[in-house]
């Protein structure tokens, strides 16, 4: 499910902070200890988005081969916090920093980390560069992912480094359309719901009736709707 793989990023000048590591494959961590070496910089801490295994399986490891903290939502990192970057400070930026913003949804521990001064979002698996991003039950919450989105998209990025796929340039457009998709297909469930269908699996058989090996996924994503609007009360079963 991870695309053309996990993107890692480094952050800061001589010292970096590290965002998502990715798993916990020989091959990618030795690609970041070789791409530290390029740069000549050193790590001031690994930083993980979320607890997917795809972001953080390599994180433990890296950490520890590289003797910095592991960072991640609650251990100990929280909403507003801020990671000081190794940049020279101007009068535009005195403290030029990431701040922390928990962005629960794909799963509760979420975090995208924000560049305010030129305005990037490293998003993690909020949005996705290429393919969809999962909202499965019971850890992904569909009332809490769209309130994320809204959330990201009232910063006005001008670009966001997913954690899968490339670079996003338009940035505030794609979030509107990750909005503006995740309320049609809504839509489309409460209309099912109100011809009669009654399960996520009816409703995702007939969304999903070209696309049978979709229908499992997709069955998952009905179920975090129909959660949502359970807890809405627009939904009683
Ligand atoms: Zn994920």
């Amino acid at each position: 499910m991870t695309g053309p793989g996990t993107n890692t990023y480094f952050v800061g000048g001589q010292k970096v902070v590290i965002i998502d590591p990715g798993p916990a494959d020989d091959a990618h961590q030795e690609n970041i200890i070789a791409a530290l070496q390029t740069l000549q910089a050193a790590a001031q801490a690994v930083v993980i988005t979320h607890s997917h295994p795809d972001h953080s399986g390599g994180a433990p490891a890296l950490a520890h081969r590289l003797d910095v903290p592991l960072l991640s939502f609650g251990h100990p990192l929280h909403h507003n916090d801020t990671l000081p970057l190794d940049l020279p400070p101007s009068s535009f930026r005195p403290h030029p920093s990431l701040t922390i913003l928990h962005t629960p949804g794909h799963t509760p521990d979420h975090l995208c980390l924000w560049w305010a001064e030129p305005r990037l979002l490293f998003a993690g698996d909020l949005v996705a560069g290429q393919g969809t991003v999962l909202i499965i039950p019971p850890e992904g919450d569909m009332t809490a992912y769209l309130d994320s989105l809204r959330a990201m998209l009232a910063l006005s990025p001008q670009a966001i480094l997913p954690g899968h796929g490339p670079v996003i340039a338009d940035a505030p457009a794609l979030l509107q359309q990750y909005l503006d998709h995740r309320l049609q297909r809504e839509q489309q469930v409460l209309d099912l719901l109100a011809q009669g269908y009654t399960t996520a699996t009816a409703i995702a058989a007939h969304i999903y009736a070209d696309r049978p090996e979709a229908l499992e996924i997709a069955t998952l994503q009905v179920e975090a709707h129909l959660q949502k609007l359970r807890k809405e009360g627009r939904f009683v079963s």
